[in-house]
């Protein structure tokens, strides 16, 4: 029997949140941004885990769904809300590649998310304590629990590819700014 002060339970003990896992689906978050790239937009993606299990996956579809908030957050909420068939998701996790901006957090709270991992910091527009932190106001309802800076290295990485590509298109074409 392993005790809950049994400090010799280390190996093999595998506490949940842990590192492993959250690798695993900031990986997954990570392949839906990827789609978002190879369609041109902003590289953002996002899964939504519960029980273990991945319930919704999304990435950022602004330009293509022509709808500012068709951010990747905010289509896998609605995705998850579907499959559990509840607006309350307090036993999921969502993994976003990128800190989410205010509108998300917002949703984030109002669905209950339990926990949010995200992967690279957005000091300037992060609503997960970048710039605010509207997933820990102690006046709302609902907290979060946040993660943040998981593989927050390659999903920065997925972003600046399309950003500096993007300015190299855009002084190729030197069109005159409205
Ligand atoms: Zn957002």
């Amino acid at each position: 029997m392993i005790q809950p002060d049994d400090t010799s339970a280390g190996e093999g003990f595998n506490p949940y949140p842990d590192l492993h896992t959250d690798h695993y689906f900031m990986g997954e978050a990570l392949r839906q941004a990827r789609k978002a790239l190879q369609k041109e937009e902003v590289p953002v993606g996002a899964v939504i885990v519960r029980e273990g299990q991945i319930i919704a996956r999304s990435w950022n579809q602004v330009e293509t769904l022509k709808d500012a908030t068709a951010h990747a957050e905010m289509l896998a909420l609605t995705q998850a809300e579907s499959v559990v068939e509840d607006w309350r998701l307090t036993d999921c996790d969502l993994y976003v590649t990128k800190e989410p901006c205010p509108m998300c957090a917002g949703a984030i709270v109002h669905c209950r998310i339990r926990r949010v991992i995200f992967g690279c910091p957005d000091a300037k527009g992060g609503a997960a304590g970048g710039f605010i932190n509207l997933l820990q106001m102690p006046n709302l309802n609902h907290r979060s629990e946040v993660t943040p800076g998981v593989m927050g290295a390659e999903c920065l990485e997925l972003l600046q590819a399309f950003f500096s590509e993007r300015r190299g298109a855009a002084s190729q074409n030197k069109k005159p700014a409205h």
